[in-house]
Formats: structure tokens, C-alpha cells, sequence
């Protein structure tokens, strides 16, 4: 699928690419509008459909990903609702073997994340990942998200990567459309965020469901036989 010898720099998106999206659709959809109508005392129904409009209207933009935007608007405490479910924070199937392949490969493997750094901050915790890094990022301290162009500028000032050397793995299509109009040349995405959803048939982009594809190829490339 990929030619690695032609690839040097592995951007990672996060959550439904490194790890089960499962958490963050059920913190989102289900236990933040429960607990919120639960302590608040209002319709959970009600709260379900407000939340969802929220959402929308904030698709994409780095508001969004922002707890701090989130607590201020419900007046609640978003990190304590997190760590009630943290349990359900898992890593995906095959990807300590294939962070552990890149490394391998001396690969510079870069984690790149909209997720708040207070959520980023939980889950590198909870999940031990962080040592397969050279760096990691939340796209909160460069103040726009990956659909943003201006995000591809302020990352590509701080690292200096090569775009045409470069493979990036995301599950949001709209993020992989921004870095492909930004010029990565290799994208894959991930046809199956959440362990709990089917997985999505994908026509723009190489797709996985699982790191093994990916994985065959690279340890090809790295035998010793060339
Ligand atoms: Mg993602």
C-alpha cells in the first residue's frame, strides 16, 4: 500500500486512529448529556438534542475540542465526567506493534492531536504511549485545528518536515482533505474509529482497519535483504 522507502516523518492523529473512538462517542453523545441533565435536573432528552446543535455548529473549529469552552457554556466540570469513564479509554489492536515497527524503522513519528491538552494529558497517562514519540503535539498550542490551513503552516514552521516525505493517518476525512490541500503526500485513513461502529466504506483515501497492512509492508522494507 505504501512505499516507506520514500517516507521518513509518520504523523499520528489520536483519538480513533491511535486509540478506540468508543471513548469520546460515548463521553460526548451519552454520558456528558446524562450526567449534565442529571446534575442540572433537566430533560436528558432535551439536553441530548441542545448538546447535538452545540456540536454541530462548532464542527471542526478548534472551539470545539476546547473542555474550557465546554465548561464555561454547561457549567460543569468536563475532566471530572472524563475520569468516570476513563476505563473506557482503550488503544487500538496492533498499534504498539506498529509504533514499535516505525521506531524500528527509524522513522520520526510525530503525534499530532485536536484533543485538548487536559484530554491528551489523560490518555497518554492512561494508555503508557508516549515513549514512541519524537514529539507530540496538541494543535490547542498553535490555536487552530488540522482543518485548518493554518494549522499545516504554524506545524510545518515548528518541525520542518518534508510533505512529499511525509505519511499522515487520520480517521476524519475533513482533516485528511486539509493536509492533502496542504501537500502530504501519503495519507491513509482509518475506516473503523469506533470499536462499536461498522466500519466506513472510504473512496478518497487508502484506508485500514487494521495496522497489520501497514505493518507487512514496513518490515519488508526494513529485511535485511533490502
Ligand atoms: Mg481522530
Amino acid at each position: 500500500m505504501l512505499q516507506w522507502q520514500q517516507i521518513d516523518t509518520v504523523l499520528l492523529d489520536m483519538d480513533g486512529t491511535l486509540l478506540d473512538l468508543y471513548f469520546d462517542n460515548y463521553f460526548w453523545l451519552t454520558h456528558l448529556p446524562n450526567r449534565y441533565a442529571e446534575l442540572k435536573q433537566k430533560d436528558v432528552n432535551q439536553v441530548k438534542q441542545q448538546l447535538r446543535q452545540s456540536y454541530q455548529a462548532l464542527q471542526g473549529q478548534l472551539k470545539w475540542y476546547c473542555f474550557d469552552h465546554w465548561e464555561e457554556t454547561l457549567d460543569i466540570d468536563i475532566m471530572a465526567l472524563k475520569y468516570e469513564v476513563e476505563h473506557l479509554i482503550q488503544i487500538r489492536d496492533s498499534v504498539p506493534e506498529f509504533l514499535t515497527a516505525l521506531r524500528q524503522a527509524n522513522k520520526k513519528v510525530i503525534l499530532l492531536t485536536n484533543s485538548h491538552p487536559k484530554g491528551l494529558h489523560l490518555k497518554l497517562n492512561k494508555t503508557e504511549i508516549t515513549d514512541y514519540f519524537d514529539a507530540i503535539y496538541s494543535t490547542h498550542e498553535f490555536g487552530y485545528s488540522k482543518e485548518s490551513q493554518h494549522l499545516w503552516q504554524a506545524f510545518m514552521q515548528k518541525e520542518g518536515f518534508d510533505p512529499d516525505r511525509t505519511l499522515f493517518v487520520d480517521d476524519s476525512l475533513d482533516v485528511l482533505h486539509s493536509a492533502k490541500t496542504f501537500g502530504i503526500k501519503h495519507l491513509v485513513a482509518v475506516a473503523n474509529p469506533d470499536s462499536q461502529q461498522p466500519s466506513r466504506n472510504i473512496t478518497e483515501f487508502a484506508s485500514i482497519e487494521d495496522y497489520w497492512d501497514l505493518i507487512k509492508d514496513l518490515t519488508n522494507d526494513i529485511s535485511p535483504s533490502g
